[in-house]
Order: C-alpha cells, then structure tokens, then sequence
C-alpha cells in the first residue's frame, strides 16, 4: 500500500491510434504523467484532445483495432501493460474506477440499482452474500448521501434525479475503496447546486478513502475549486502541467491563457470573453510544426516548421511553446 507523497499511477510513454480513412491517426501522443497518493490530477482541454481516451486507457478499456502502445502504465506497483485483460478486469473495481459523463446511460436501465451495487461486491469479495451485498450497498449510498437509501436500493435508474444517479454511480465506484477514481466530467449534465454538492463527496471521499482522482474537465472554474495539478491537453499531447496555482497565476502556454481566456470569472463579469480563435483540427490533417500555430496569436515563422518539446520552465512547470522555453512567453 502507498502513502500519500508516493506515486500511485505511473504512465509513461502513451501512445493511442485508431484507424481512420486517413489511415492509423495517433489520438494520444507521448504521454508522461504519474498521480500521486491522495493527489486530484485534473485532465482539462477541448473536446477531441485525447483527456477521455488517456483515461480509457488506464482502464484498460480501449480493445483492437485500436492500438495502445506504453513503455508503462503503473498502478500500485504493478505494470499493467504486461498484465492479461483476466487481470486487468480483476484491479478494475477494486483498485481503479471510473465515473463516467452521463450516469443514465451508464447505469444499466433492465437493472435496480441495488442489482447494480450487490453486482460490484459479489464480483470482488468472494465470501459477499446476497443479502451481506445488500447491507453494503445500502451503507454505501447513505455515506454518498442518498436519503431513504432502503428504497432507493429497489429502484430503476430513470425513477431517479440526476444528481441521484450520479451519486449511485459514485457509490458504485466506491464499492470496493479503489485507490485511484477517474472522474471523465463528471459533473457536466447537472445543475450547479447538485455539481457543488458531488465535488464536495468526490472532496470527501480523498480523506475519507485517501483515494487519488484523475478527474477530466472542461470547466476551469471546477478546476480551480478541486485539482491540486493540471495538465493541458491539445491534439493528443501534453501541452502543458504544472500546480493548479501556478498554472492560473502564470500560465506559460497560448493555448492555456487561451482557455483562461474563455472563462468568465465573477471580478471581470462585465468584461467580453475572448475565445480561441479556430477548432481543434482533425487528427489526419494535423498541421506541421507546433500543432496549436494555426490558432496561436503568438505564432512566429518558426513555430510552423519546428514541433515544442514539452520542457520545464519552472519548478514541476512544463510547457510545449518555443516562446515559453525561451522565456518570451
Ligand atoms: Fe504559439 Fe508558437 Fe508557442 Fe506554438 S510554439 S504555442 S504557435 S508561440
């Protein structure tokens, strides 16, 4: 077992493709990040930026013909790049879960969720009754904060709110204390009071279970409020990862001031948002050079011919930007 300040979840070198018209595209490029005990790592990007896919496939959730190449994909210790799918299937659940975006289509609607609950316990815990399931789950979901639990226990998904079922998909998750929860924008089809009320559970349950989050957004205002750490995705690579204090005090790459941007916060309520200019461009027509340029308004001649390393440019600072490395930006 880890304490907090060790490393939970060790990924290095993670590259996904899938097969497109355009032949094999690579959705996730030379991935390097590592979780550390107790710690909320925030994923955040635009859509299409490889945060859910990078996800998945710490799940080990992504099958053929798409293809998963990693020099290591370390949970607890163990690489699960050399583990079986019989082994990955057995750590999913009791050591690694996941919440995924829209809890009614995650939970399955033929089953109560008590069916759904009981199912995680007995798969895990080989002594686990029926009715020892049963107490489980009801236990679980009053600490999730479900009133009336008992009754709750016998009902189908659609009988249920959505804040419900995403506490019921929570409580899932949680079944078996996993150490490392991955959280893909969890929060997005609530209203703003229910998401306040999960953040605080999902806040909970770090000291309560001294779970690990990997959590995926869009929202930089959940961001600033949850994460200890970022990472900036765009394209499939890592464009920039730093502490969350740092990256909104001092953000060293366009893309990130970009998204900063695009926020509204209450002291500039007034002001005109600036959005970034563009869309994010299709992975088979990706453009040469630094992969942001087309949009970047920092861009010079360089930046279309010479692709960034990601490099420190401060203290546990990394930016993907010929500007930033040279201390321009
Ligand atoms: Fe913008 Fe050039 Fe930096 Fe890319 S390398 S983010 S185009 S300034």
């Amino acid at each position: 077992m880890t304490m907090k300040g060790e490393i939970l979840l060790d990924v290095k070198n993670l590259n996904i493709g899938f097969r497109t018209r355009q032949g094999y595209v690579n959705a996730v490029e030379k991935v390097d990040f590592s979780l550390m005990r107790g710690e909320l790592l925030a994923f955040v990007g635009e859509s299409g930026c490889g945060k859910s896919v990078t996800s998945l496939a710490v799940m080990g959730l992504i099958e053929r013909p798409a293809r998963v190449k990693a020099d290591r994909i370390e949970l607890l210790g163990v690489d699960m790049v050399s583990c079986t799918q019989e082994e990955i299937r057995k750590k999913r659940g009791a050591e690694m879960a996941m919440i995924f975006q829209d809890p009614l289509t995650s939970l399955n609607p033929l089953f109560t969720v008590g069916n759904q609950l009981s199912e995680q316990f007995m798969a895990h815990i080989p002594s686990c009754t029926k009715n020892d399931a049963r107490e489980r789950g009801i236990a679980i979901m009053r600490k999730m904060g479900i009133p009336r639990a008992e009754a709750v226990f016998g009902s189908f998904p659609h009988e249920l709110s959505g804040g419900m079922r995403q506490r019921i998909m929570i409580a899932i998750a949680m079944c078996c204390s996993p150490a490392l929860l991955i959280a893909d924008e969890p929060t997005t089809a609530l209203d703003v009071t229910i998401q306040a009320q999960i953040l605080r559970l999902m806040r909970e349950l770090m000291s309560e279970f001294g779970t690990s989050i990997l959590f995926i957004t869009h929202d930089l205002g959940v961001v600033a409020e949850m994460a200890d750490r970022v990472i900036v995705m765009y394209t499939g690579q890592i464009v920039e990862e730093a502490d969350v204090f740092t990256m909104f005090k001092d953000p060293r790459h366009p893309y990130t001031k970009g998204l900063l941007q695009s926020t509204i916060r209450v002291q500039d309520a007034e002001d005109r948002l600036t959005p970034i200019q563009g869309a994010v461009p299709s992975l088979g027509r990706l453009p040469g050079g630094c992969r942001f340029n087309p949009r970047c308004g920092y861009a010079t001649g360089r930046c279309s011919e010479t692709m960034p390393d990601l490099v420190e440019v401060g203290p546990g600072h990394y930016s993907r930007c010929l500007l930033a490395v040279e201390g321009v930006f």
